[in-house]
């Protein structure tokens, strides 16, 4: 049974070694995720390599996420970590400026004393310590440290319902993305996407440097959910990094934050991540609670493009269980019945009134299945957003837009040759699913093309018996 939900992968050591990477395919990973956060440039290339290499050997479309760490706010180092009670004062201050507290560690954002208002919160290292803005100075902001915890070096800072003026893009992600493109990426994350002009400047940063990835979106903020349309619209994909959206945004209202993004991406017609914490405690734990069971059931139930693995695959002690849970839950959930966003599709175009008309016969024809021939993957995603019980077959003429569709939920990427003549096309591609024992003789099969004659694209809808 095919599963329609993409699992992510996030690298790091637990799986680098070359034999990890191929047990987390035949496991049944997707997309491997590269968090630029953390990542070496030479280890990357090597990894990369042996993605590119296993996928090869196992002929599976496997695609490369490079995440750019994008423009956090950090503290800086210190000779020793800050070990602070309730009621400690603690000084975050401009690089230039002289410490006036015990506790004072500098801030990589001169900008933050502008932004920030006194009487706001500020959360340090992923939600772990929070303090209470007291006095705002020119180049220092001085906080009451509300639950107490330890500060080590560069820790993250969270400002959850300030405006930042932070840029797109640091000096460090047009480094990360020159790699990404250099290695090929068939995805690039933005971190901290704000509003659509930063994700139309990370997409042509991207194109003068020759790359062709999709851009991913990534949700993280009060700023970026007020301007969600304007985002889902410029993306090519949206991620619902809970990790920080959950720091940014009250945890009574990430539930529904994740529902209205799920929502407005089948609307827009726009791929959907859920991601962060979805097995957390198989990081240390051979098996998920059971709250984390239904945190991976709902995102599936909800139609989800892709759930991603976060510290669970790079740093966990469990990462090939964790995607075998993942693949289990799926499917479970897949075969007893979704949400049904399909019918939320807002239709804009004659094209997309072409894909709805061939869905609704394939809904229609009991034990269908489609097929999509398409040259970048968009008409096959388009047929995704409406959600089909059938399977999708996308057939591409290139390698690189069957990576990008390893992303879309209930799309199956294969290679083809687009012939001259259509029928010859169609008649490849009939065979090679024959072949692979996808469909059998007489399985219905509803072909969507836009792609048939080289010079003129011909929308077409047909029905055909295998
Ligand atoms: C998140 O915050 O959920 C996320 C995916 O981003 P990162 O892991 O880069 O913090």
């Amino acid at each position: 049974m095919f599963r329609k939900t993409s699992i992510i992968s996030t690298l790091g050591p637990a799986i680098f070694p070359s034999e990890q990477i191929s047990k987390m395919i035949d496991a049944g990973v997707n997309v491997f995720r590269f968090n630029m956060s953390h990542a070496h440039y030479d280890e990357c290339r090597q990894v990369a390599k042996h993605i590119r290499q296993h996928a090869e050997e196992k002929n599976k479309n496997v695609a490369l996420l490079f995440d750019l760490q994008g423009p956090s706010i950090r503290t800086g180092d210190l000779d020793e970590p800050f070990i602070l009670k309730v009621g400690d004062k603690v000084e975050f201050r401009k690089a230039s400026a002289e410490a006036k507290l015990p506790f004072s560690t500098t801030v990589n954002y001169e900008g933050m004393m502008d932004d920030v208002e006194a009487g706001s919160e500020l959360v340090v290292d992923n939600g772990t310590m929070l303090m209470h803005i007291e006095e705002k100075h020119g180049d220092r902001i001085i906080c009451t440290v509300k639950t107490e915890g330890k500060i080590g070096n560069r820790r993250h800072i969270n400002l959850p319902g300030t405006r930042l003026n932070l840029p797109a893009m640091t000096e460090k992600d047009h480094n990360d993305l020159a790699l990404a493109v250099e290695l090929g990426a068939d995805f690039v994350a933005g971190s901290f996407v704000r509003d659509a002009a930063h994700v139309n400047e990370i997409r042509s940063t991207m194109e003068k440097l020759g790359g062709q990835a999709n851009i991913v979106s990534k949700i993280e903020d009060q700023e970026a959910v007020k301007n969600i349309d304007d985002i889902i619209k410029a993306s090519d994909v949206i991620m619902i990094a809970r990790g920080d959206l959950g720091i940014e945004v009250g945890v009574e209202d990430l539930p529904l934050i994740q529902r209205q993004i799920n929502k407005r991406c089948h609307a827009l017609g726009t791929r959907v991540i859920v991601a962060t914490h979805m097995l957390e405690s198989m990081i240390t734990n051979p098996t998920p609670t059971r709250a984390e069971a239904m945190d991976v059931s709902t995102a599936v139930y909800e139609e989800a493009d892709a759930i991603m693995l976060s510290g669970e695959s790079s740093v966990g002690e469990y990462p090939v269980r964790c995607v075998e849970t993942m693949d289990r839950i799926a499917r479970r959930i897949e075969n007893s019945g979704t949400m049904g966003n399909g019918a939320l599709v807002e239709l804009s175009e004659d094209k997309e009134q072409v894909v709805k008309a061939a869905i609704g016969l394939a809904n229609n024809v009991e034990d269908s299945q489609i097929v999509v021939f398409t040259k970048r993957g968009l008409m096959a995603v388009q047929a995704a957003m409406f959600r089909p019980s059938a399977m999708i077959h996308a057939f591409a003429d290139t390698e690189e837009t069957c990576r990008k569709l390893a992303l879309c939920r209930g799309v199956e990427p294969n290679v083809v040759p687009f012939d001259e003549d259509p029928v010859s096309t169609i008649n490849h591609a009939v065979d090679f699913l024959k072949e692979k024992g996808t469909v059998k003789e007489g399985t219905p099969l509803v072909i969507i093309s836009d792609v048939l004659r080289r010079n003129k694209t011909v929308d077409s809808i047909l029905l055909v018996y295998a």
